[in-house]
């Protein structure tokens, strides 16, 4: 995302003085996490290579006999294989 913005948790828990424990970052990151934003990380987490950052080549193969699907996720510009499951239509 490039609209990143950086917050001082330190203003969002005032009552908190001295150094920031583990359970404030936490607390603070929860917080400033909107469910758009972190189903927009899910999607891109699920369809961009986590090493280069390009879209991922899906590839998906039905069979109606047995109502499976299999799913293969490729980066072609790594050319690496990052998903390879199969799923039950329903
Ligand atoms: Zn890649």
């Amino acid at each position: 995302m490039d609209d990143k913005k950086v917050i001082d948790i330190r203003e969002e828990f005032p009552q908190d003085q001295g150094p920031l424990d583990l359970s404030t970052t936490v607390k603070a990151a929860l917080k400033t996490v909107t469910r758009d934003e972190w189903r927009e990380q899910e999607i891109e987490s699920h369809t961009i290579c986590y090493l280069c950052g390009q879209k991922l080549h899906f590839i998906h193969q039905t069979d109606f006999i047995t109502h499976e699907v299999d799913e293969e996720a490729n980066c072609l510009h790594c050319q690496i294989r990052t998903i390879k499951q199969s799923h039950r239509l329903q």
